[in-house]
């Protein structure tokens, strides 16, 4: 986005000189390239495949989502700073001036879950969602600015068509999201073919389709939603099954919804799935590799594992507190027995400690293959921490954001 940037501001100077003075100038440079990355924004919301790949998966597309958000407000202020200020209330104030306390406000809100300011904006989940509903109209407020400013995007033809042509995208974007999505968006709808508790807190959801086994790759995730669950609304899980079988969930009861889930979820009752997104697969790995579970971070490794070729190798260490919170041994056991080149460990971290990975014999993953994680944030963050001391490059760690916002 920044060569295209830069590349049409140098074609506009390089043929219509300098028409402004150099504040209004930068101010214009940095105000259309906060546009820009809005409309990149409302791009990346549409959740498109190419998209969702390009940037592996949809939870590091969330990541770029909010690393954008983050710059635009960063561009936004540094815009109102520099640009020369007329005397009196003209027209294109009347349209700055709230523009840019309402998207510093939903930039705000839209960040606070990660930053110390999440105590101030406590919402949940799907409020915080809706609050991203009109990002849409940021994109016409700048352009009905641009109009009123006395500015190079609408004297000069190249800009124009960039700048207004890229605004046209973004909002094309936001109507196909808003609007069109829920009718022509990747769901396919489901029936519950069983629901049962595994452990205690953990409800194993396994569903049905008339038309053959749901197509993903191991390791994807998918929105679910269920009629008869506690609410209609979506929430993503891993899909835990082998690719060739019927799709099956593993819910760690966490907060209002999956607290709610329970086996009394009733047979056949109508389900919906969304997606499969993600990249966390073992394919895009070398062949000897180190897989690194935490709790209910295991969903992703058993499909891996029942789906695993002959040809990679792998260690998968599942950290637990207590032993008998390890729910899918069995599985994993048999899979072990029936691939050789699948081993696995299970580590109680209250009797055994923390995980020490120079402890594992995985020299062979740890110096010249890929370490896959999958857990709580915390402890992906010590994992991340104890393989970059162990020398293993960024480049061959791959991990599964376990939240979206
Ligand atoms: C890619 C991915 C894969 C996941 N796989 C599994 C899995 O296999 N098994 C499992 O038990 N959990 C999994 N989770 C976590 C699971 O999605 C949350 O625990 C669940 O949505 C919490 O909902 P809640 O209403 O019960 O809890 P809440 O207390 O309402 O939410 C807890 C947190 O979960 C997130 N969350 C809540 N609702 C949603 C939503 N609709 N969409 C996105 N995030 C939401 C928010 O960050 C929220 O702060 C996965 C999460 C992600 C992002």
């Amino acid at each position: 986005v920044l060569i295209v940037h830069a590349t049409m501001w140098t074609i506009t100077l390089s043929t219509y000189g300098v028409l402004v003075a150099p504040r209004q100038l930068v101010a214009e440079g940095i105000s259309s390239l906060a546009l820009v990355l809005i409309c990149c924004n409302l791009l990346l919301a549409t959740r498109a495949p190419l998209l969702e790949k390009g940037l592996t998966g949809l939870d590091k597309l969330f990541v770029t989502h909010r690393l954008i958000g983050l710059t635009i407000a960063v561009l936004v202020v540094t815009h109102y700073t520099i640009v020369p200020k007329s005397v009196g209330w003209v027209p294109s104030k009347f349209v700055a001036y709230p523009m840019i306390l309402l998207l510093l406000a939903m930039i705000f809100v839209a960040s606070a879950p990660r930053f110390p300011w999440a105590k101030l904006v406590p919402l949940k989940y799907q409020t915080w969602k809706a609050t991203h509903r009109f990002n849409g109209l940021f994109v016409l407020a700048v352009v009905t600015h641009s109009l009123f400013a006395p500015a190079y995007v609408h004297m000069v033809p190249t800009l124009r068509v960039y700048v207004y042509g890229v605004a046209a995208l973004g909002l094309l974007a936001w109507i196909y999201r808003e609007l069109l999505f829920a009718r022509f968006g990747p769901f396919r709808a489901l029936t519950v073919g069983s629901a049962c508790s595994v452990g205690a807190d953990v409800t194993e959801v396994t569903l049905a389709s008339d038309a053959g086994p749901y197509p993903r790759k191991a390791g994807q995730f998918a929105f679910l939603s269920l009629a008869a669950g506690p609410s209609p609304e979506q929430h993503p899980f891993t899909i835990s099954s082998d690719p060739r079988a019927d799709v099956r969930f593993s819910i760690k009861a966490s907060g209002d919804f999956t607290d709610q889930l329970g086996p009394a979820l009733p047979e056949g009752s109508a389900a919906r799935v969304e997606g499969p997104y993600g990249a966390f697969t073992s394919s895009r790995g070398r062949a000897d590799q180190l897989w690194l579970a935490g709790g209910i971070g295991i969903t992703p490794f058993l499909a891996m594992a029942a789906d695993l070729d002959a040809a990679t190798r792998v260690l998968l260490v599942w950290s637990v507190r207590r032993k008998p919170e390890a729910l899918y041994t069995d599985e994993l056991s048999r899979i072990a027995y029936e691939k050789s080149n699948f081993e696995f460990i299970v580590h109680a971290t209250a009797e055994q400690g923390h995980l020490e990975l120079d402890a594992l014999h995985a020299d062979a993953a740890l110096r010249e293959g890929s370490v896959f994680v999958c857990g709580p944030v915390p402890m992906r963050e010590a994992f991340l921490k104890q393989l970059k001391s162990l020398g293993v490059p960024r480049s061959e760690i791959y991990y599964e954001e376990f939240r979206l916002r």
